[in-house]
């Protein structure tokens, strides 16, 4: 999506808030979630006589299936970002955090990208607690609880009755 901020370089201090939606479904994330469209995203630039700063702000509603009990489910998080907006990149090192004017406007598809791909929760659960799904008989431990815990358990105590100490 480009961001025309002619509006802000024609002036020498300038301080708004856009609000913008975000409809295109660009991102092909090689991730296992599905993000929801449109995103809104906060967008606040500052400029000075020296420099332009923005502040980025969205939340990434999305689909995902469960780690543990593969049921799917939504969710969302943050994403939180500010940077300097530059005429063009002197060094890519240093400048990541940064967008470029290009006629009189910046380009934020690649910039949200990477802000949202390392933002992505690290481990993708239902909630915090899922029980998951047992491993003998495949229920989901989140609804209901089977016996198989506690057969193991017998069984071994089964197998301690049978020894004898001489
Ligand atoms: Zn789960
Ligand atoms: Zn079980």
């Amino acid at each position: 999506m480009l961001v025309d901020i002619s509006n802000v370089l024609d002036k020498d201090y300038f301080e708004d808030e856009l609000n913008l939606v975000f409809n295109d479904t660009i991102f092909d994330l090689e991730y296992d979630i599905k993000i929801k469209y449109p995103i809104k995203i906060n967008l606040s630039i500052t400029k000075s006589l020296n420099n332009i700063l923005f502040k980025l702000k969205c939340e990434i509603k999305y689909e995902a299936i469960c780690f543990r009990c593969s049921e799917p489910y939504s969710d969302s998080f943050c994403v939180t970002s500010e940077g300097n907006i530059v005429y063009r990149k002197i060094d890519e090192k240093f400048e990541e955090n940064s967008l470029v004017i290009k006629d009189k406007s910046v380009f934020l598809d690649e910039f949200l990208y990477q802000e949202i791909v390392s933002s992505i929760p690290m481990r993708l659960l239902c909630k915090e607690d899922c029980k998951g799904l047992c491993k003998r008989c495949g229920i989901n431990l989140n609804y209901k609880n089977c016996e198989c815990d506690k057969q193991s358990y017998d069984l071994r105590f089964e197998k301690l009755k049978d020894l004898t100490f001489d």
